[in-house]
């Protein structure tokens, strides 16, 4: 089973039925031949790889997991990787896909990777943790590298996970190599500014936005699912612009205080273990959160959570994707007839690998930036990509996601007619 929730027998939520979907939706307004639409509604290389892993109690079990790349037409892939036990073939093979679109909407020179192993990580010890990661990573060593495919933290992965993994290529190679993965720790290669690199990139638009809508941000309300890397980091930017952060929730539950929630008191709370523990008074049902009459609603947590059943009742202005994949194409299309403006994840969310690209340049470059030089160079790359969005979904008249899946899919088609591969 897929971590993306069946909901309905009519709404198809296979994550890779909806992104062929998405294609097609753009193609409609891209005058590209058929052969290249085909090209790209599939992932150029998969690997699936079985390995073995010696548990603590002597025991050796054999786990699977997968390696896509969709495209590398423009340059080498890019994208995490997840350890879940629900992960399944079909949705690290759309994940690919999408990571071509995010890259091409911000203007990476990169193409779409993913990868991913069938494991629960929690019921792992730490020893189990460190053998899988390499293992997983020696397994899918012959189509990685710095100039093939560069991986990243995703779903319960993190920077020590991408330092053993790092260290394993490395010693494959002989050759110290930070350029194969980003997300890695500091002092062997990371960047500054990466762990708030994906909701700053996302506050960045909402500024953008905002200011085209012609609303103040000063006193804008802003709901937040999702208490997380993404979601709290978005709330502390965001508050400090002079937002009310109104109601934010996390798997344990949500809040809500329409005069603004005081943001130290939920990251206390958070911190001790549940976010609830700010005050019964302020509780709220989870899924009310969604509803609630704000300027900004940021999903942040899970996918497909805004469907065809709740979109009607989705009162915000606009709806910015910081999780990936969080509306469903039915419940899109719902709101885009209300007139909310929704911020597509892959624009929304794409401030993490635009920072993960500055750290593989930095890591080529054996030279490093400052935070203040990150922060600037994701502020120029995220504005630029939301201007160009903007005019292209104006002169095509479509919504933004549509938008930024025709500027994506007409830069990998236009390298790919560069090198010959289709006319
Ligand atoms: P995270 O694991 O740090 O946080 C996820 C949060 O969601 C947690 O607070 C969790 O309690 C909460 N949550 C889980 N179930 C929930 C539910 N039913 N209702 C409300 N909240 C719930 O993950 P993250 O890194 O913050 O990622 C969140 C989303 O952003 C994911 O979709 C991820 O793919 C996307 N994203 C993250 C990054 C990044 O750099 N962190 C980059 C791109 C996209």
């Amino acid at each position: 089973m897929s971590i993306f929730p069946i909901r309905s027998s009519f709404e198809t939520l296979n994550p890779y039925e909806i992104v062929q979907k998405q294609i097609e939706q753009a193609a409609l307004h891209l005058g590209i031949p058929r052969s290249a639409i085909e090209i790209l509604k599939r992932p150029k290389r998969v690997l699936t790889v079985h390995f073995p892993v010696k548990m603590d109690d002597g025991t050796v079990r054999v786990f699977e997991g997968y390696r896509s790349q969709h495209n590398d037409a423009i340059g080498p892939a890019k994208g995490g990787i997840r350890f879940h036990p629900n992960v399944t073939l079909d949705e690290v093979k759309a994940l690919s896909m999408w990571m071509t679109f995010k890259c091409g909407v911000v203007g990476l020179p990169y193409g779409g990777g993913k990868g991913g192993v069938v494991v629960d990580p929690r019921e792992l010890s730490e020893g189990e943790l460190e053998r899988l990661s390499r293992a997983y990573f020696e397994a899918i060593a012959p189509i990685v590298g710095p100039d093939k495919d560069i991986p990243a933290p995703d779903v319960y992965t993190n920077s020590q996970i991408m330092g053993w993994m790092m260290d394993t290529y490395s010693r494959l190679h002989g050759a110290f190599t930070p350029g194969v993965i980003t997300g890695k720790p500091l002092i062997i290669g990371g960047s500054l500014g990466r762990n708030t690199a994906t909701a700053r990139g996302c506050v960045y638009i909402i500024f953008e936005a905002m200011n085209d809508c012609g609303k103040s941000l000063k006193g804008a309300t802003v709901a937040i699912q999702g208490f997380g890397n993404a979601g709290r980091i978005a709330a502390d930017l965001l508050s400090s612009a002079g937002c009310k952060i109104v109601a934010v929730s996390d798997s344990q539950g949500a809040l809500y205080d329409p005069a603004g929630l005081d943001l130290k008191k939920v990251e206390e709370a958070k911190d001790a273990g549940n976010i609830l523990a700010y005050g019964d008074a302020f509780r709220l049902e989870p899924e009310k959160l969604l509803e609630l009459d704000v300027d900004i609603l940021i999903p942040a947590a899970l996918e497909n959570v805004i469907t065809s059943a709740n979109a009607e009742r989705v009162k915000a202005g606009i709806v910015a994707e910081l999780a990936n994949g969080p509306t469903t194409p039915e419940a899109d299309r719902i709101l885009n007839e209300k007139g909310v403006l929704v911020i597509p994840d892959i624009l929304a969310n794409a401030g993490g690998v635009t920072v993960s690209y500055f750290e593989w340049v930095q890591n080529l470059m054996h030279y490093y930036w400052t935070e203040e030089e990150v922060n600037q160079k994701l502020n120029q790359t995220m504005v630029a990509a939301y201007r160009n969005v903007r005019r292209t979904a104006q002169e095509h008249g479509t919504d933004l996601r549509t938008a930024a899946f025709i500027i994506s899919i007409q830069r990998v088609y236009q390298a790919m007619k560069a090198r010959g591969w289709v006319s």
